[in-house]
């Protein structure tokens, strides 16, 4: 999602008549894109911030903004302002998409001063959707089909940050996506906290799910995220009946144990979710199911955690997002006791053991076989793509197949990538 936004930011510079640069050293402006989700992120930028201390020194006119959901969260400007004086401009999540009027400002002022803008308005005010994004990531384009959350899982900053749930007008989605098909983007990736639970006018996530893929071009079709709670048999049946979405589900069950999902407000159970898991198998048969899961959330006994082991190795997730809890300011879970942490880094260790057997397992399943792959990435003879679950492959062919469909024949399997070859 901050990729896709931090497109919407260079589009706004991009109007302005800037570019792109590869370096630090050569930028006239430098734009942070901040995350606040855990506190590993929080920490990076705060490195990265402090590292501009010095580029300001070498050149005065660099103007550097901090933008995005860091800022957002209470006092953080404030202790931004005081900690680091050289930054010109700090926006929150809802009124980033005003960030090139405010480049032109400071860089339009009179004053032999620099000017500084500093401002925060509630996140739930804007939809951001008057940035025309610089894309960067053909084939693939994202869209924002909606913003904010309002689920309140109990150790998540997202909705004090992103504000409430807002879900898009689907006409101007409808036609952003028709607009990038025409373009030549050969997949889309549709975008929420929970798309599950859009709603707009009379219209739900299948409705908008079935009606984008009937777009009439050859493109793939994926979404991201899904919660647990409002995953439906009416999303399933739309996804069976469109052969161009992809058979790749992303479903983050946070934790495996019932007392654990309870405490952190996540509305479903662990046979819940098995339920959900063999409903979408018995439908989708190949389908790819990814993951995202915590360890260490404030109570998490051994039982607790056995219970998350075991789920894993019962649902044999394509790929997990395994993070280490980190408590947020002004959450309910970091009022909570919390675990030691040398006990969440052995519990994170296990975790990722267990996890990489299963995609060790997965992958070398795909061996022998040909899969079509959307190709998406070229480094000098090799060429990088996807699999419709997902997988990336590496194979050997012609730059020109950049945003083409091949079938590759899987001969190789790494951890990171499988390879293979055209298969003509
Ligand atoms: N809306 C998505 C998740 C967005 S945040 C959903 O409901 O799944 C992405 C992931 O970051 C979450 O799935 C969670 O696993 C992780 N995360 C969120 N808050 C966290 C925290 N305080 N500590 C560690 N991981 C966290
Ligand atoms: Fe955070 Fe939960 Fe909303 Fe996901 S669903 S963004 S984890 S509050």
């Amino acid at each position: 999602m901050n990729v896709h936004e931090s497109e919407k930011i260079a589009g706004g510079l991009a109007n302005l008549g800037f570019q792109p640069v590869d370096s630090r050293e050569d930028a006239d402006i430098i734009v942070f894109n901040t995350c606040c989700i855990r506190d590993s992120a929080e920490k990076k930028i705060h490195g990265h911030i402090g590292e501009l201390k010095n580029y300001k020194k070498n050149n005065s006119d660099l103007i550097v903004a901090i933008v995005g959901c860091m800022t957002q969260q209470s006092g953080a400007t404030e202790s931004l302002k005081e900690k680091y004086p050289f930054i010109d401009i700090i926006l929150g999540t809802a009124n980033v998409h005003l960030i090139a009027d405010k480049i032109s400002e400071i860089i339009n002022a009179q004053s032999s001063k620099r000017l500084k803008i500093y401002e925060n308005v509630s996140p739930t005010l804007a939809l951001h959707e008057t940035q025309p994004p610089l894309r960067n990531s053909y084939p693939n384009a994202w869209i924002n089909i909606m913003y904010g959350c309002d689920n309140h899982c109990t150790y998540c900053i997202v909705p004090y940050v992103r504000g409430g749930e807002r879900s898009r007008d689907p006409d101007s989605i409808l036609n952003e996506a028709s607009a990038l098909l025409a373009d030549g983007y050969k997949e889309i990736t549709l975008l929420g906290q929970n798309v599950n639970s859009y709603s707009h006018s009379g219209w739900n996530f299948a409705r908008l799910l079935s009606t984008i893929a009937e777009l009439p071009y050859k493109f793939r079709l994926r979404f991201m995220t899904s919660h647990p709670k409002d995953f439906s048999s009416e999303i399933i049946d739309v996804i069976f009946a469109k052969h161009n979405i992809c058979k790749c589900i992303h479903l983050p069950v946070q934790a495996g144990s019932n007392s654990i999902l309870k405490a952190m407000n996540r509305r479903y159970t662990r046979e819940s979710y098995f339920d959900t898991i063999q409903k979408i198998r018995s439908r989708l048969v190949s389908c790819a199911i990814t993951t995202d899961i915590m360890v260490g959330f404030p109570g998490e006994t051994d039982d607790d955690f056995n219970d998350t082991l075991d789920l894993v190795q019962r649902v044999r997730f394509s790929n997990a997002f395994t993070f280490v809890y980190s408590p947020r300011k002004g959450t309910p879970a970091a009022q909570m006791v919390q675990l030691p942490a040398s006990l969440k880094r052995e519990r994170i260790m296990k975790l990722i053991e267990v996890q990489n057997q299963i995609v060790k397992e997965i992958s070398d399943s795909y061996l022998g076989n040909t899969y079509e792959v959307l190709v998406d990435g070229v480094s000098g003879e090799i060429l990088t793509g996807k699999t419709e679950t997902g997988r990336v492959v590496n194979f050997i062919g012609a730059k020109e197949l950049l945003g083409e469909f091949v079938n590759v024949h899987i001969d190789k399997c790494k951890a990171s990538a499988l390879g293979g070859h055209i298969d003509c």
